[in-house]
């Protein structure tokens, strides 16, 4: 891999495997799969706290839900957000689910330190250095999405710019890119998760849900991205997707969520994998799902 500077040896490349600890004791890049799932964006306390209880049901291992959004039009619905991340982190703590948040603004950081398990950079921020910079700062793990159309390289790069602030705690989201097909929001590129697994010592998480756009699409591509080696998924689920005010054709509905997690279960066992297992005693078991065969 090249590099314009004067640095060798790439931190995302070095040879010890990083495993990112989330605070129910689950470590993302260790042998378990983990899933992560809610809506795409916190609506409101009703919505969340049915959304947090879903998820829970079906045995997710951390839970979504964005407060600051980066929409495309001005004219979109927003987010809620600091007061979103507060009702997102009472329901997700009553369940005990860590939470995943965008941080779309370093000025945001302070106030969402508190709440928040993993603070999520955006596709459209993946090249937002001084946000980069700012993460690299903190004592709390980063899921990077992949830029709408970045290449693998530039990807590791903006990676690289977290790890060398000295947060080691980075965890790569491949969401797809776009490419010239319209049927499709995005092309999810599973054979660059294939590259990641292979050629860096990252964890990666797969998003079926902005890959595809549409949620007839994503169980069969979160099966693919378990067969194909990622650590685990992020998953939009809506407790009502028809009254969702982002992104509801991608949203899964409880009931096919649950579906896919039973699903998982017997694709993982067929590659030698499972789903993970929270570690800390305090923490609720990842609820067992039974797997007919
Ligand atoms: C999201 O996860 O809600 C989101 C906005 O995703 P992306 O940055 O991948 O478009
Ligand atoms: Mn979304």
């Amino acid at each position: 891999m090249g590099s314009d500077g004067p640095r060798r040896v790439w931190r995302t490349e070095t040879s010890v495997p990083v495993r990112v600890r989330l605070s129910s004791g689950v470590d993302i890049g260790d042998k378990g799969f983990v899933v992560i799932a809610g809506p795409c964006a916190v609506e409101s306390a009703t919505q969340i706290e049915a959304a947090a209880e879903a998820v829970a049901r079906h045995g997710a291992h951390g839970m979504r839900g964005g407060a600051y959004k980066p929409r495309s039009s001005p004219y979109s619905f927003q987010g809620l957000g600091q007061p979103g991340i507060e009702a997102m982190s009472t329901s997700a703590r009553r369940h005990h689910l860590p939470v995943v948040t965008e941080v779309m603004d370093a000025a945001q950081l302070p106030a969402m330190l508190d709440c928040v398990d993993m603070l999520q950079i955006g596709a459209r921020n993946m090249q937002n250095f001084s946000l980069l910079k700012a993460v690299g700062k903190v004592k709390k793990p980063v899921l990077l999405k992949r830029g709408l159309s970045a290449t693998l390289e530039e990807w590791l790069l903006a990676a690289e710019y977290i790890l060398d602030g000295g947060n080691e705690q980075v965890v790569l989201c491949e969401r797809g890119i776009r490419t010239f097909e319209p049927q499709l929001r995005n092309t999810l590129d599973l054979a660059g998760v294939a590259w990641i697994k292979d050629r860096t010592r990252l964890p990666i998480l797969v998003d079926p849900s902005h890959a595809t756009g549409d949620r007839a699409l994503v169980i069969p591509m979160a099966l693919a991205a378990a067969a194909a080696g990622a650590d685990g998924l992020l998953i939009e689920v809506h407790p009502e997707p028809a009254k969702a005010l982002c992104d509801g054709v991608q949203a899964l509905t409880p009931a096919m969520f649950g579906d896919l997690m039973v699903a998982l279960q017997k694709v993982l066992q067929a590659v030698g994998r499972s789903l993970a297992v929270p570690g800390l005693e305090h923490h609720r078991p990842a609820r067992p799902v039974e797997v007919r065969t």
